[in-house]
This record gives structure tokens, C-alpha cells and sequence, in this order.
């Protein structure tokens, strides 16, 4: 069963607002719309935008496009190839605070988040720059008596990358750089909410030299990402949400024969042992809580006191809490609005729900100051101590600016917590006991584990991935995975003799 999505779109064609079309074929093209939908700038409330949302032929259109181009991009030389990548990143580089600004007005978060957001983009591009290297394949010499052996890795051809809308810039970056360089040919479906960094990429694709239909966009809801799911000239797809749809995805696209990596959600735990520097921590739980108001897969929302710390670690958070400012994103406070209206709304049902279940709401967000205009989609940071497993602030990936601290009495509680959670994307540790860390290290059943680092975002060159449910498939993101991702193996035996060997039914051996 399709998970449902609540609707966004109208029929009503687009007012005096500017349209977001789509990229097919090296042009920005409206299609046939399925139907418009709102973007809005979260500070304000204001529609600032409208999207053309795909129907399936517009979805045809781009894989045909994607599919031609691909016939002449793999066979590209891989000099020229690199040489696109490195004007692309010399341009990212260069405008990056052109996207930082796209992403604040669109998604909400603060500028110095958005452009961090695209330093992160960015290293991964800086990944891709390095595909001969990446690509080569392996030679053994004289395996056999005059035989050779060696691998090579090959594009697969349509790449579909659908992404979510907390990351516009560095989610897509986890994928499209490797494939393009790989060879392969992409089609990305950015989140409706702020599809705008989409066409900017596009365009700057295009300046870099890289040729019509290679990189195409196409905006929409779950009418264009069926089409993406099905069709045949699809040959993987990579995706990133919420885990109800991740599942679908996977399910979907995997029983079309697709090639998937399907990330999901996150509920994230940051331990804190007795011994921690409970300043350090205090600190690292404000900012993996709160920053970009907690719209991050790897924001931490379960923070797990451990022993007697618990009173004095709430305190200091709290305290920290009050001196945080919340406004316009463009101003750059520590805090900007909400995704949505929605969003904020049903994050805010948890603040009542929560006092309902027995949780102490030790900060109330709804009375936090806000620096900005009444109509945006607003909600302070929110600390609720004495947090329980049963609770649906600890069950639920809120995705809001909400940190739950739950008190355990030892490691092996917490440890225990843990590992029972459905998710498994990321978790830390603080601590200044080395075997503790180590151990956790060990028996953390996480994909990705900081210790003393409270966000523990891999670098490019390695893979960002989840377990559990945060997860579905075998390949985590970029680094050597992202790679074999994109990429098929295949291996060559060759044999050079001058004349024949004779016939010989036996099974090859090697001698
Ligand atoms: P979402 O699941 O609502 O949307 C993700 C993408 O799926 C969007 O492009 C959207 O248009 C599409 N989509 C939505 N409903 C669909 C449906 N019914 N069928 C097919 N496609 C559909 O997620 P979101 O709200 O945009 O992003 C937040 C979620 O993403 C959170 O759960 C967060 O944890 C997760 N996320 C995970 C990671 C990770 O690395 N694991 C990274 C970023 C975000």
C-alpha cells in the first residue's frame, strides 16, 4: 500500500506568482501540468512561488531525454568528463551563497546553516572530481597461461534521485555528482516544498559544459515519482524521506527491477554518561536539537541522561535554550521558521500531547520570542524532561525543534534503549571514558555514531547511511559505495595466443 501524502496542490493555473518548471533536455519546460502547487517562503507564510507538478508524460519526456543523452555521455572520455566536474565545482564554489540564499528563502533555515548545508554539497562534488581514480578497474597479468584478467566498472543509465525537502542542496549532492561522473545520466525530483535549488543546479550544469540531458529535473508529488518508480527506462533509483515512503520506494522500484537505495527517518539518541563534560554536552545537545530547527535526519531528539546528571544537565539546557534567537533566516538568528503551516502545527500538537502523557515540558517553545512576522510558521525551541519509551515524543520522528531527555541509571539501559529503537541513523556518545566510547562503538546497532561529536555527518570520501529503518537496501551514499552504487562490475578474461590451443571440452583451469 502507497503511503498517502496530505494534498498541497490546487488545479488553479499559477497567479502573478513566478513558476517553477521543470529541466528536460538542457531547457526549463511547464509540461502538462498534473496540477500547481505552493511554495512558500516559511518566514512569511506568503506563497512566493508556484510548481508545475509532472504528469506522467512529463516524467516520459525527461527519461527519454535522459536516456538519449546517456547513450553519448558514457562514452565521454573521462578527461572531458572530470573536466565538467571541476568547472561545476569551481561555480558552486563561487556562487554558494547565491544557493544559500535560494534555500533560506524557500526552506527557512538560517543562512549560515544554508551555507553549510552547500559546503557539505559541495565536498562531495570535490569526491566526484576524482573518478578516474574512483572508476579504475583492477589487471592481473598471466592468471593462466597467456590469459589476463581484469574489471572494469560501467555506468547503469538513468539515475532518478528523489530527494526531501530539509536538504535541497546536500541530499541531491549525495548522488548526482557520482552518477553524472560515473557516466550515468539523472533525473531529480526535488521536494515540492522548495524545488528551486533543483533548477539552479541545472543551470549551473549547463554553464559547466555539460551537455543537454544529462541532468534533468522534474518537480511533482507522487504521481511523478510512480512514473520514476516504473518506468523502464529508469535503471536506479535513490531516494531520501520520511521511512513510510522509503519503504514504498524500495518496495516499488525494486519489484520493477530497479537498482535502489532508499534512506529514511530518524529518531537520533545522544547519550551522556556521568562522567561527560556536561558544558560540552549541554552545548552539543542545543545545537544537534535545534539547528535548523530540528528539520534534520541527523538532528538529535532523544538525549539519554545517564546516573545522576540528569537534573544539572537539564538546567544547563534550558539555560541555553533562553538565549537562543529565533527569526528570518536571512537575518541569520540561531533559529528560522518551520517548513510549512502544516508542519509547525502538527510539531506543536506534541507539546500538549506530551504534558497529556506525563512527560515535564521544561521549555515551552510557544512561548519563545520571535524576531519576524506573525504569519510565519514559528515554534520556539521545546526541552521536555522525564520522557518515557511509551510516549509518542520518543515513538515518533517529530522533525521539529523538540529534544525529549530521558533518564536511564546505567550504559546498559541506555545501550539497551538504543538498540530497541525501529530506527538506526544516527546516535552519539559523550564521555571521557575511551572503553566506554569503544564499547558503544562496538554494540551500537546505529549506521553512523559520533563520539564527543554530536552530529556525526560522514565525510564525502566515506558513506552516509543508516540501519534499520533508516535505511532500505545495501548501499549507503556517496564515498566507495556511492560509487559502486552508480556503477555495475563486470570482468574481463582474455587469452592472446598465436595459434590454436585445440579443442578442449574440460572446464576452464587455470595452470
Ligand atoms: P517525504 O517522505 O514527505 O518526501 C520525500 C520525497 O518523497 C519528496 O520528494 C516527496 O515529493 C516524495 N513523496 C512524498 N509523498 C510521496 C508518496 N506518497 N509517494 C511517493 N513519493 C512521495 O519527506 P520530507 O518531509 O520531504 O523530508 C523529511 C523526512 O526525510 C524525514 O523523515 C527525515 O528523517 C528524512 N530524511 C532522511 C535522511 C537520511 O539520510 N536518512 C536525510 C534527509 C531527510
Amino acid at each position: 500500500m502507497a503511503p498517502e501524502t496530505a494534498p498541497t496542490t490546487t488545479d488553479a493555473p499559477p497567479g502573478d506568482e513566478p513558476l517553477i518548471r521543470h529541466w528536460i533536455a538542457g531547457e526549463a519546460t511547464a509540461g502538462s501540468p498534473a496540477a500547481f502547487g505552493d511554495v512558500f517562503d516559511p518566514a512569511t507564510g506568503r506563497v512566493a512561488k508556484r510548481v508545475a507538478y509532472a504528469s506522467p508524460d512529463d516524467v516520459d519526456a525527461a527519461v527519454a531525454a535522459a536516456r538519449a543523452a546517456f547513450e553519448s555521455w558514457r562514452d565521454v572520455s573521462l578527461t572531458r568528463r572530470t573536466v565538467i566536474l571541476f568547472r561545476f565545482r569551481e561555480l558552486l564554489n563561487q556562487r554558494a551563497d547565491e544557493l544559500a540564499a535560494i534555500i533560506t528563502a524557500e526552506h527557512g533555515k538560517v543562512l549560515s546553516d544554508a551555507r553549510g548545508e552547500v559546503a557539505r554539497g559541495l565536498e562531495v562534488v570535490e569526491f566526484a572530481c576524482g573518478a578516474p581514480n574512483l572508476l579504475k578497474g583492477q589487471f592481473s597479468e598471466e592468471v593462466s597461461s597467456q590469459v589476463d584478467v581484469h574489471s572494469i566498472r560501467q555506468p547503469l543509465g538513468v539515475a532518478a534521485i528523489i530527494s526531501p525537502f530539509n536538504f535541497p542542496c546536500m541530499v541531491p549532492c549525495w548522488f548526482f555528482p557520482i552518477a553524472i561522473a560515473a557516466g550515468n545520466a539523472v533525473i531529480l525530483k526535488p521536494s515540492e516544498k522548495d524545488p528551486s535549488a533543483a533548477n539552479w543546479f541545472a543551470r549551473l550544469w549547463a554553464e559547466a559544459g555539460l551537455p543537454p540531458g544529462v541532468f534533468n529535473v522534474v518537480h511533482g508529488d507522487k504521481i511523478a515519482v510512480d512514473r520514476l518508480l516504473e518506468h523502464p527506462g529508469v535503471s536506479s533509483v535513490s531516494f531520501v524521506g520520511s521511512t513510510p515512503i522509503a519503504r514504498y520506494v524500495y518496495e516499488t522500484a525494486t519489484a520493477a527491477g530497479k537498482r535502489v537505495q532508499a534512506l529514511g527517518g530518524a529518531k537520533n539518541h545522544m547519550v551522556v554518561l556521568p562522567d561527560a563534560d556536561l558544558d560540552q554536552a549541554a552545548d552539543a545537545a542545543i545545537n544537534a536539537g535545534f539547528g535548523s530547527a530540528g528539520e534534520r535526519c541527523m538532528a538529535i531528539s532523544a538525549l539519554v541522561a545517564v546516573g545522576p546528571i540528569a537534573d544539572d544537565l537539564v538546567d544547563r539546557i534550558a539555560d541555553r535554550i533562553g538565549g537562543l534567537s529565533v527569526g528570518d533566516g536571512r537575518g541569520d538568528p540561531d533559529m528560522g521558521p518551520l517548513i510549512t503551516r502544516a508542519h509547525r502545527d502538527k510539531v506543536a500538537s506534541y507539546l500538549d500531547a506530551g504534558v497529556d502523557a506525563g512527560a515535564t515540558l521544561a521549555v515551552d517553545g510557544r512561548k519563545h520570542e520571535i524576531t519576524g512576522e506573525e504569519s510565519g510558521f514559528w515554534l520556539g525551541p521545546t526541552l521536555f524532561d522525564r520522557v518515557t519509551p511509551d510516549m509518542a515524543l520518543y515513538t515518533d520522528e517529530i522533525f521539529g525543534p523538540v529534544l525529549s531527555v530521558l533518564r536511564v541509571e546505567t550504559y546498559d539501559d541506555a545501550l539497551a534503549l538504543l538498540n530497541a529503537n525501529p530506527y538506526g541513523n544516527g546516535c552519539a556518545i559523550f564521555t571521557n571514558d575511551g572503553a566506554a566510547a569503544r564499547r558503544f562503538e562496538r554494540e551500537v546497532e546505529v549506521g553512523m555514531v559520533g563520539i564527543n561529536v554530536a552530529i556525526p555527518v560522514p565525510v564525502a570520501y566515506y558513506s552516509f547511511g543508516g540501519w534499520k529503518s533508516s535505511l532500505f537496501g545495501d548501499t549507503h551514499a556517496h564515498g566507495l559505495e556511492g560509487v559502486h552504487f552508480f556503477t555495475r562490475g563486470k570482468v574481463v578474461t582474455s587469452r592472446w595466443f598465436p595459434s590454436s590451443a585445440g579443442v578442449n571440452l574440460q572446464f576452464p583451469k587455470n595452470e
